[in-house]
């Protein structure tokens, strides 16, 4: 089942930490030699599901990435640590106690399931970017703990860091997604879109039954493919 552990995904940024940091998780492109075999793998599904309509569904793009799990680095828990408690002196004077909600979310039907599939490629820059965290997040919390310490929320945030995460990519991005309620997670992480998650929400904006075709692309063989709509996935080939 090679999607299956991801079904239940919940790690996606939507909006950028910064235009370099952009440029990098970006996840839409369209990899030379690719589309034309992704293109056929679609028709021979819309031929064989009897679904017609399916050779015409837009095609977005994902990179690949390692989905190894691993035990977090004691070293980079202890910087994550070290971050953390920095943030108290780092309050910019306009940071006041929000954060705590997060942004409207402008998401739509196909967010979960392209997610899914990605696997949270965009999360791999939470591990040098210390999960976008910022003081308010941490003075949010303290404002409904009266009594707490800085210390006392850094150590909120580190407890959500599970016995394994994916390597390489943020502390907090487990097997099934992010590990942090979405209410503990950066303003950057509840705000990020990647250029093929906008396009699809562009698609179900105009039609909420569309559905995109998601290729993934990886040293120039096409990984994997699915339908991607708002029933979930469905994978063109095995
Ligand atoms: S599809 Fe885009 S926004 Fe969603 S997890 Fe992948 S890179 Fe992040
Ligand atoms: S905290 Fe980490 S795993 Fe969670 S959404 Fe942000 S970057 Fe991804």
């Amino acid at each position: 089942m090679p999607f299956g552990n991801w079904q239940d995904y919940d790690g996606r940024m939507t909006r950028p930490p910064s235009t370099s940091a952009r440029a990098k998780a970006s996840a839409a492109f369209t990899p030379l030699g690719l589309a034309s075999e992704l293109d056929a793998a679609k028709a021979a599904a819309a031929r064989a599901w009897n679904a017609p309509a399916l050779a015409a569904a837009p095609v977005v793009w994902l990179r690949d990435h390692a989905a190894e799990m691993a035990p977090p680095d004691a070293a980079d828990v202890a910087g994550l640590r070290a971050f953390l408690l920095a943030l108290e002196v780092e309050t910019p004077a306009t940071a006041g106690p929000s954060g705590a909600t997060p942004a409207e979310d402008p998401g739509s039907a196909l967010d979960a399931p392209l997610c899914a599939l990605c696997r949270g490629r965009c999360c791999r820059f939470g591990l040098d970017g210390r999960a976008f965290l910022e003081p308010q997040h941490l003075r949010a919390w303290l404002a409904r703990h009266p009594g707490a310490a800085w210390v006392d929320a850094v150590d909120h945030w580190l407890g959500f860091i599970g016995a394994q995460h994916l390597r390489g990519s943020c502390l907090f991005h487990g097997r099934a997604g992010c590990t942090l309620p979405r209410e503990r997670r950066s303003d950057v992480c509840n705000q990020f879109a990647c250029d093929a998650l906008e396009q699809a929400r562009d698609v179900a904006a105009a039609d909420p039954r569309a559905a995109v075709v998601a290729g993934i692309a990886a040293a120039h063989a096409l990984r994997r493919a699915a339908v991607v709509s708002a029933e979930g996935l469905r994978p063109l080939f095995p």
